[in-house]
């Protein structure tokens, strides 16, 4: 492994990091409103556990908007609509602002219909897509999410060695259930999501064994494989690397991951991750229904039962406990909340230089 050795983390208060980046947002172009979405959701990467798509995506997103790829104060573009279906372009507006307002178009529309779909094409990156699940579910309804992300090629297809897709999430969210975490499944349709490589070869967790494939067709979990040589502290580029990741669940996760691309660039109207010179765009294809509408009035209460049914599965040997979609999230972001967020100190280091170069002051962690 080519991992630096398991480094020391920072401790900051949810509020602070998040008044900090929400600062540095506003130094790098944003309004108020804006760099406080961003600080935001990244701060809700890192509460639930997802510190891949955290913080630790300042420095890149400033570059973003330094090169143009992300540009501030952007709104969605109504492409084309109906009762139940919206067709929205992103014009490469920061997730953060384009998501919300993606999610609410959705929203409203289910709401009068009872269903609806919204193709949401060039979007910058839109983050952890659990947020916009949670955003549906606070206003009662059903989610699903199918995202891919054009110009960012990193996956192997199954039986491939060679980078076709991206890492291509899937989300389901349910309204809350009285009392009990959030049903929120989430998860990249790659063993891992890159970030989780990135936060790797900075020396934090391991990947899972045969996270990444090589050229040479071995399976590897070392970040080299999609990064090349690593220089500390330094930036991660996957365009070094001569490898891939590999989907999660042999040849069922690689024709998620490809029906992603179908169904969220392709559909969407973004584009697939194929050779493009297109910039880099999130694309989202979101399915919002009503329950109330289907009938299934007892919805929340069979849910409810059915989770705990399914939590009374005697455990496997080393587990303690069977989990919920959503439930690992739930409790992180309940232990973070109360006990600051951990950063590795290269993640702070980043972005103390990025806040230095920006003329914000740095907060005490
Ligand atoms: P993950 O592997 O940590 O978790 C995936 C899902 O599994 C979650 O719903 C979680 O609740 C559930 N889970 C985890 N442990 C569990 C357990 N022990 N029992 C039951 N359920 C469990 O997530 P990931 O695949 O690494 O994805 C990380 C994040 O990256 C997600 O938020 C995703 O939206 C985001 N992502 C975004 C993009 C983008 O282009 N914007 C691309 C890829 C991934």
């Amino acid at each position: 492994m080519h991992v630096m050795a398991d480094l020391p983390t920072r401790v900051v208060p949810a509020n602070t990091l998040r008044d900090f980046v929400a600062a540095i947002f506003r130094k790098a172009g944003c309004d108020a409103a804006e760099a406080g979405r961003i600080a935001l959701q990244l701060l809700s990467a890192n509460l639930t556990g997802h510190d891949s798509h955290g913080v630790i995506r300042v420095t890149r997103y400033i570059e973003d908007i330094r090169t143009g790829r992300t540009r501030v104060g952007q709104s969605v573009t109504v492409v084309c609509e109906s009762p139940t279906h919206a067709v929205l372009d992103g014009n490469y507006g920061f997730g953060q602002s384009i998501g919300p307002q993606a999610v609410d178009i959705g929203i409203a529309k289910a709401r009068a219909a009872g269903l609806a779909v919204v193709a949401l094409r060039n979007s910058a990156h839109l983050g952890r897509i659990g947020d916009w699940g949670e955003r549906a579910a606070a206003a009662g309804l059903v989610s699903i999410h199918f995202v891919n992300a054009r110009a960012s090629r990193l996956v192997a297809p199954f039986g491939g060695t060679a980078r076709r897709f991206s890492t291509n999430p899937v989300c389901i969210g349910i309204p809350p259930l009285a009392g009990k975490p959030m049903l929120l499944l989430d998860m990249a349709t790659s063993i891992v999501a890159e970030g989780k490589v990135f936060v790797a070869s900075n020396g934090g967790k391991p990947l899972p064994a045969g996270a990444l494939i090589g050229p040479d067709g071995k399976p590897s979990s070392d970040p080299v494989t999609l990064y090349g040589p690593l220089v500390p502290n330094g930036p991660r580029r996957s365009s070094e690397g001569k490898g891939a990741l590999r989907a999660f669940g042999e040849h069922k996760g690689s024709g998620l991951a490809f029906m992603c691309e179908i169904l969220a660039g392709a559909l969407c109207g973004g584009g697939v991750s194929g050779p493009t010179t297109d910039p880099f765009a999130n694309g989202m294809l979101s399915i919002y229904l009503d329950p109330e509408r289907f009938g299934a009035r007892d919805f929340a209460a069979r849910t409810m039962d059915y989770v705990a049914y399914v939590k009374t599965s005697p455990t496997a040997e080393g587990v303690e406990e069977v989990l919920a979609p959503g439930e690992p999230e739930a409790r992180n972001r309940a232990t973070r909340l109360a006990q600051s967020v951990p950063l590795q100190v290269a993640v702070w280091a980043n972005l103390c230089t990025a806040a230095t170069e920006l003329g914000v002051a740095i907060p005490p962690a």
